[in-house]
């Protein structure tokens, strides 16, 4: 082990950054506003404040400002599980045998598990701030609702959490985590919103889908007072919270005089890719480096990929805004086999036009190339990778592979999102060979894009 650069690289705490970084400060082409899914005209900060918090709302527009304080009582929080470390992947690159260097972010290092807490914490001081008695969000895999409730315990908010529900069957200890941190948590599609009813009586029996699950949360949230809806990827301003990953891997990489030449992220709605990026993203927008940026979607999930480029319904009950972005359409669920996260129809309307400019690559992977990778890394690095964290894994390995080809020693850094101790459903049918690879065909594609509204 060589002793220059140390294993993990630790910030101080006062070496904390004490801004979020926006990104779109520095797009000369902005993302294509957010309209009204009615009107199909560009929303208003009135009509966003019924569905979420007045500060929030400003995050979510704001194309200018290019650093936004975070409040000090959001760094004490912050102050729990931060500055996380930045790890060499020595091991991982002595497996393989590669010339090159990798390094890894690793967010999984709070109780929730994941990246997720870095965006729910925010989101639950503006509501506190704002004088809210709660909020509503959904949870797929369970990660961000674990997130949310311990933001709320930790700012006395009330947290209503609608959960899919096959994941609420499968994974009855992350429900249990949020119980615990004073959550509710029901079971979606539920009889407890109309929107809920209609999907229940249209699809009865059916396991629920996180489009389903978002128009529930933002039907109690826009009709109970006092309460509001929170989202924990997708938006522009859950990324700008995550640029706190970003930051912190640059300046750690700064100490050393690292420069990485490849930044690999796994793609859900983008907020944990988006805030790792956003800095070095920063710098290839201003002309001051050159970077390349690698997206890694499932092949069952293939938004970037396969997608359209098009607005499009952020829920399946179509009562959110719509947003231009990168999308399979909204009524696209990926195939029951598909076990390793990042299920959402449609990508972040940032990451999506700098996609579409070519600033990112994006390519997708087989749901048995990731459990391989998960594996891989968890027996040399220790760290039991969560399936979502592990697409990024792959294609840091694969890149890996091809400096081994070439001789290159390029240096590579991916973000390790969170752990993967409620994902042994998963890892067990991997490790029986019972864990299938489905990609979607063309014409399966084709009809799910074909119902895209005409706008
Ligand atoms: C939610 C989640 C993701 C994907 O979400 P993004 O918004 O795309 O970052 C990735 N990894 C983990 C561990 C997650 O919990």
């Amino acid at each position: 082990m060589s002793n220059e650069i140390p294993y993990k690289i630790y910030l101080n705490e006062s070496e904390m950054p004490n801004a979020w970084y926006n990104v779109r400060a520095d797009m000369k082409e902005k993302p294509d506003p957010l309209i009204n899914a009615s009107t199909h005209q560009p929303v208003t900060k009135e009509e966003l404040r019924e569905v979420f918090c007045d500060e929030l709302v400003k995050q979510e527009l704001d194309n200018e400002n290019r650093f936004i304080p975070i409040p000090e009582e959001i760094r004490n929080f912050y102050r729990m599980y931060r500055p996380s470390p930045l790890v060499r992947a020595y091991f991982l690159e002595k497996k393989l045998g590669t010339p090159a260097k990798i390094y890894y972010k690793f967010e999984g290092n709070n109780t929730s598990g994941s990246h997720k807490l870095n965006s729910a914490i925010a989101q639950a001081y503006y509501a506190k701030k704002q004088g809210l008695k709660g909020v509503t969000t959904e949870t797929g895999a369970g990660q961000w609702g674990t997130a949310m409730s311990m933001a709320c315990s930790y700012f006395d908010l009330d947290c209503k959490v609608f959960m899919v529900k096959c994941s609420y069957e499968q994974k009855p200890f992350r429900r249990e985590v949020m119980r615990t941190y004073g959550a509710s948590v029901t079971p979606s599609p539920s009889m407890t919103t109309k929107v809920g009813q209609q999907i229940l009586t249209e699809h009865p029996g059916t396991s629920g889908s996180l489009g389903c699950a978002i128009s529930e949360a933002v039907e109690t949230a826009v009709t109970t007072p006092g309460y509001r809806y929170v989202l924990g990827s997708v938006l522009n301003q859950v990324l700008l919270h995550q640029s706190i990953i970003g930051m912190e891997t640059k300046a750690a990489m700064d100490q050393y005089g690292i420069k990485p030449d490849i930044i690999i992220g796994c793609a859900g709605g983008g907020s944990n890719l988006g805030g790792l990026m956003s800095p070095f993203l920063g710098e290839a927008l201003r002309g001051e480096a050159d970077y390349r940026f690698i997206a890694v979607e499932p092949a069952s999930c293939p938004s970037l990929t396969r997608g359209a480029f098009a607005y499009d319904y952020c829920d399946t009950g179509k009562i959110c805004p719509m947003a231009k972005m990168y999308t399979l359409g909204c009524d696209y669920i990926p195939s029951a086999s598909h076990a390793g996260g990042l299920r959402y129809h449609g990508m972040n309307p940032i990451l999506s036009k700098l996609y579409d400019d070519g600033i990112l690559e994006a390519r997708s992977v087989k749901q048995t190339e990731v459990f391989e990778a998960a594996e891989m890394f968890a027996r040399v690095e220790g760290t039991l990778p969560a399936p979502e964290s592990s697409h990024a894994i792959r294609a840091a390995i694969d890149e890996a592979l091809k400096c081994k080809e070439s001789g290159e020693e390029k240096t590579i850094v991916f973000g390790l999102t969170g752990t993967g101790y409620f994902d042994m459903f998963a890892y067990e049918k991997f490790h029986d060979g019972k864990m299938e690879n489905y990609v979607p065909a063309d014409e399966e594609i084709a009809q799910a894009l074909a119902k895209l509204p005409q706008i």
